[in-house]
């Protein structure tokens, strides 16, 4: 059972084990080359990717999760639409850099629209990769290309919007259930003041109290959460 468990836990990365042991016995020189290349991007990754999770966990702690769902979420509209075109274009290194930051802004609240609009503009409308498509291939292709390319993405992030649902998104299991109060914490009180059936101050930051979950008032909650001047607590039911 738990053999089974763990194969079917990794069967994307058995099968590319597998598809790399096949092309390496039918073609030597394509099974080295692929493992060259193969490990040119892992070191590319391992490079890249640190980086990307320290600038993510600090957007994930300076962005307020209202502001997110003001400006990208489902009500955000066409002015979400055209901030994600912005973000996506403006936008530096490789696409898989993007998913990290996207996970982030979905949790957040950024509807699924625009997380597409983002990833998409990321890939094919990047501004440095429109300076050099201009230089090569002329600006009018460029421009001809960008708005093909933009009408293409509205299209289909409307769709994937109508198809892809929230629930469909993998939920992130390390985000903690129930009330909670983070590291940013800076012991101002002002929770405590707001709700003091709930929070408490133990040294120089706040706590929550033990408490009945079903006698929450969501309101006030809601209403103490969002004058925490550092976001520091949190609520996931
Ligand atoms: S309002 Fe926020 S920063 Fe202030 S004590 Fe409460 S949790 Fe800490």
């Amino acid at each position: 059972m738990t053999v089974l468990k763990k194969i079917k836990e990794n069967l994307f990365f058995i099968i590319i084990v597998i598809a790399y042991g096949v092309v390496a016995i039918v073609s030597p020189s394509m099974g080295l080359a692929s493992v060259k290349n193969s490990g040119y991007y892992i070191k590319e990754m391992l490079m890249i990717m640190p980086v990307i999770f320290v600038l993510t966990a600090l957007l994930d702690l300076w962005m307020p999760k209202e502001k997110i769902m003001q400006f990208l979420g489902k009500d955000a509209k066409m002015k979400g639409a055209l901030l994600a075109f912005v973000i996506g274009s403006i936008s530096a290194g490789p696409i898989y850099a993007a998913f990290p930051m996207c996970v982030m802004l979905h949790k957040k609240g950024a509807s699924i629209r625009n997380i597409i609009i983002i990833l998409s503009s990321w890939a094919v409308i990047k501004v440095p990769m429109l300076l050099n498509e201009a230089k090569f291939l002329g600006p009018k292709f460029m421009a001809l290309r960008w708005v093909l390319t933009v009408l293409a993405i509205i299209i289909f992030s409307w769709i994937a919007d109508k198809v892809v649902k929230d629930e469909d998104l993998p939920k992130d299991e390390s985000v903690t259930k129930g009330l909670t109060i983070n590291q940013a914490c800076m012991g101002c009180t002002v929770c405590v003041k707001a709700y003091p059936e709930l929070f408490e101050m133990k040294g120089k930051k706040a706590i929550v109290k033990k408490h009945d979950e079903s006698e929450i008032d969501e309101e006030r909650l809601q209403k103490t959460i969002e004058v925490c001047p550092v976001d520091a607590i949190e609520y996931n039911k």
